[in-house]
Parts: structure tokens; sequence; C-alpha cells
């Protein structure tokens, strides 16, 4: 096998993040070293050019992966769902959530997300019976790292009801990183909107699937979130230890 490096990229307006400025985006491949260049070409003009803002700070990293610190997953199956309003979908996303988080956690969840008044560049973990926050990341967050797909994204995906569905950049990085996120032990939920003003797809990923949740968000609003519901039997460090630093790659075809 090739030998492979994470590239990963976030951008902010105003400075760099650690100096206050404001997060524009933030990107991240696994590819070898033949692509690397066309990947950091990419993310350049990601951070550039974005809806969010024109970045005025970019960090590009990059770091050299061991074959043997490669964990391989398959990627959750896709559950899509119809609907109207924010409040449905929300209803929609609490009902999902409350199969494996109970009814509390998963209200302290949405109470976070939208009392937020500017974006994390990570996620909050929160105990998914009591829903105290977990993290002692403040504004921050934890963000997850270090993943990618075998190869190319799909062009397209076949639902938990059969149907075939086009997979933009949105719903790949989104399905890379829940499926990453619920590989972890102790992880049993995730809520999620985009902080993209022009996206207001969400989702929640629990019992080993995504469900792809219309309207989570007003459109225009810039403000997204994540939040990890987390088994309390579990140690906050070794789940923060999996998410920020094991090398994941998500196959879609039976290797
Ligand atoms: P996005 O889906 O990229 O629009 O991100 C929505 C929100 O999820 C962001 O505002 C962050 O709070 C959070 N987020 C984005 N990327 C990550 C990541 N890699 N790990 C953890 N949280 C993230």
């Amino acid at each position: 096998m090739n030998t492979l490096y994470s590239i990963r990229m976030r951008s902010a307006e105003g400075g760099a993040h650690e100096h206050g400025g404001r997060h524009i985006s933030g990107a991240e491949r696994i590819v070898d070293e033949k692509t690397l260049k066309i990947i950091a070409q990419q993310l350049i003009d990601r951070a550039l050019h974005h809806s969010k803002g024109t970045a005025d700070f970019i960090n590009i990293c990059i770091e050299k992966i061991e074959p043997h610190q490669i964990q391989y997953i398959r990627p959750l199956a896709v559950a899509i769902y119809e609907s109207n309003t924010i409040d449905e979908s929300h209803a929609l996303a609490k009902d999902l959530l409350c199969q494996s988080v109970s009814a509390k956690a998963v209200e302290c969840a949405f109470s976070f997300l939208q009392s937020l008044n500017t974006n994390m560049r990570g996620a909050i973990l929160l105990d998914s019976q009591t829903g105290e926050r977990l993290d002692r990341t403040g504004q921050k967050g934890i963000r997850v790292t270090r993943m990618d797909v075998i190869g190319k994204h799909p062009s397209y995906i076949v639902t938990t009801d059969n149907t075939e569905i086009p997979v933009n950049t949105h719903l790949a990085e989104a399905l890379v990183l829940a499926s990453k996120v619920q590989s972890c032990k102790g992880i049993v939920g995730e809520l999620c909107w985009s902080d993209d003003p022009d996206y207001t797809v969400g989702y929640v990923a629990c019992n080993g699937k995504y469900h792809r949740l219309q309207h989570m968000k007003p459109l225009g609003s810039e403000i997204g979130g994540r939040v990890f519901f987390i088994d309390s039997h579990v140690s906050v460090e070794s789940v923060e230890s999996y998410l920020e630093s094991q090398a994941v790659l998500v196959t879609w075809q039976d290797r």
C-alpha cells in the first residue's frame, strides 16, 4: 500500500483561531503522496471561497500515517425523512435520539446548540443519561480528525428504503465523520446541523444509522454545531483520544 498522509485545513477571518479569529471552514482528507498537492490546492480554494466569508488565516497540517495505525470501518446506513418545518424536523430528531439517549440529554443537546451565538470548531460531549457536559474544551469543542474514505467519495448511495440519492460534499464528509464517531466505544448518538448558511440539512446518528433530516435550522443561519452523547461508563479521555487521534478509513465497497 502507498504511504498515506493526513492533511487537515482550518481557516479563520480576523486572524488565527487561537488569536480570536472567526472560524470560516475546516476540512481534511487522508491521501497518498501523489494526491497531496491536488488536495492541498482544493482545501486552500475552499478556505478562500466560502459562503461564510474569506479566510485571512489558513493552517494546513500534513502528517504521515503508518499503515498499522489505520482502522477500517463500514459507513453507517443512511435513512432519509420528509419534513416541512424546523419544528417537525426537531421533533423527529428527538424521537430518533430517544431510542438511545435519555429525553433529558436530548433536550440539553438542543438547548446547547440553540443557545450558541458563535460557532465552535468542534463538538460538545454530553452524558447520554444526565445531559451533563463532559468535555472541558469550552468554546473550542472536541474536533474529530484523521478520517476519510478509501478512494473516491461515492457519487450516490442507496438509503435504507432503497432510494438512490446523490452524494454532495456535505453528505460525504458528514457521513464519514458520523461513521467514525459512532465507531467509537462509548458513543451512543450524535446530533448535528451545519454552520453553512446555505445548508439547512442536518442529521442524527444512532443505532447504526445516519438519519438525514431536512430543515434543521433557518436558511441563512451561520450557526451550526455537533453534540456527541457518551455512555457514562466509558472514560471521556478514551473517547477524546479516539476521536482526535485514531486514523480511520471508511470502506464503501467490500475490501
Ligand atoms: P459542518 O457540518 O462542517 O457545517 O459543521 C457544523 C458544526 O459541527 C461546526 O460548526 C462545528 O461546531 C462542528 N464540527 C465541524 N467539523 C467538526 C469536526 N471535525 N469535529 C467535531 N465537530 C465538528
